[in-house]
């Protein structure tokens, strides 16, 4: 698979090691101005598609586990990757 945001290839593991090394901040993990709930969003560089989770943390938990949800937030971005951008060799 190749990565969206650069000329990284790699297989399936490696690039969500590389997304969350050296992108991690395509992941926006923020709290919601109207809701006070934590959010975190981001946009598919290839098509222009974006997400927006609201996520169950508590905003003083929101150092702790702003890792795990970016790890979460690729895997879920690494699918749709397959799904809508794969190219046709078999990774
Ligand atoms: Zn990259
Ligand atoms: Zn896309």
């Amino acid at each position: 698979m190749r990565c969206p945001f650069c000329d990284f290839q790699a297989h399936r593991m490696d690039l969500h090691t590389h997304l969350l090394e050296d992108h991690e901040q395509e992941v926006r993990v923020f709290i919601h101005k109207v809701t006070g709930k934590m959010v975190y969003e981001y946009t598919c560089p290839l098509c222009n598609e974006s997400w927006r989770k609201p996520l169950k943390k508590r905003p003083a938990a929101l150092q702790e586990y702003v890792r795990e949800i970016r790890m979460v937030a690729f895997d879920v971005f690494l699918y749709h990757l397959m799904d809508r951008h794969s190219e046709d060799d078999g990774e």
